[in-house]
């Protein structure tokens, strides 16, 4: 099987930082996000083989990109979806058009990418699929009822995938990080939240990355949710 991996979400952040770790690795890595100016410094940074712009809410935009990246550099055979975005709030507060970008991006963007992912790996006959979920998902966060039901509805996605393309090789999981210091993070009170931390600290992109690499080659593991918090899904 080729080592060709879309990393949706790779400009920055823990989408980054798999990157970084797959490249280490010697996997060809297509660097995907909205702004190709960063998208393309990222991939000159850590030697990537290509970088390309898509929205990951445009289901076209998203075919032409795996045209592309298969053009490029091959069939896909491992996708990473590490694109998303959070607009917290209380739910009274929310703007309808909050409510959609966030289930759009977190939600229904992974959902195009694995659709047209999976094309290519059925060639290939076999494939990895990793989805960046969060502990809030199955936690439940105040002023995060949108952000925690697209993140638990890609949960639910991702199980009934990894049951449905199983016999194909194929295997989906997902990786539920805690706090991670990524620009999504950055206005957040970090002394504050990581008192309700066991190893009371956020996390580093780079951790995750090494959860992700774990999943996309462990070839007997599938539809299952590895949770990257420092032990914060523990606390009551
Ligand atoms: P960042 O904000 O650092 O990075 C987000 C990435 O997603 C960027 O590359 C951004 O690029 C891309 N992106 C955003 N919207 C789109 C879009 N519509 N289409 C394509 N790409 C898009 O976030 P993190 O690295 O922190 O988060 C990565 C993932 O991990 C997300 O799914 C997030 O929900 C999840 N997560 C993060 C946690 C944390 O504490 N940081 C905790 C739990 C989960 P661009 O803007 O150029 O499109």
């Amino acid at each position: 099987m080729s080592k060709v991996c879309a990393v949706f979400g790779g400009s920055r952040g823990i989408g980054k930082a798999v990157a970084k770790l797959l490249v280490q690795k010697d996997y060809k890595v297509a660097i995907l996000s909205r702004n190709l100016e960063a998208a393309s410094a990222t991939a000159e940074e850590l030697g990537a083989h290509l970088a390309l712009n898509c929205n990951i809410t445009k289901e076209q935009e998203v075919q032409n990109t795996f045209q592309e990246i298969v053009r490029s550099i091959g069939h896909v055979t491992y996708l990473v979806n590490a694109a998303g975005i959070n607009r917290d709030g209380l739910l009274m507060r929310t703007k309808t058009e909050d409510i959609l970008s966030q289930l759009s991006v977190n939600l229904i963007g992974p959902i195009h990418t694995c659709k047209v992912a999976l094309r290519s790996m059925v060639q290939q006959q076999g494939g990895a699929i990793v989805n960046i979920g969060s502990v809030v998902g199955h936690k439940g966060n105040a002023g995060q009822s949108i952000y925690s039901a697209s993140k638990e509805g890609l949960v639910g996605f991702s199980k009934s995938l990894a049951k449905e393309v199983a016999r194909k090789n194929i295997r989906v999981n997902v990786v539920a990080p805690g706090f991670i210091h990524t620009d999504m993070t950055s206005s957040l009170d970090k002394d504050l939240l990581s008192r309700n931390i066991p190893l009371s600290r956020f996390g580093e992109a780079e951790e995750v990355s090494h959860a992700v690499a774990f999943l996309l080659e462990s070839p007997y593991v599938t539809g299952h949710v590895l949770v990257v918090d420092g032990g914060l899904q523990l606390q009551i």
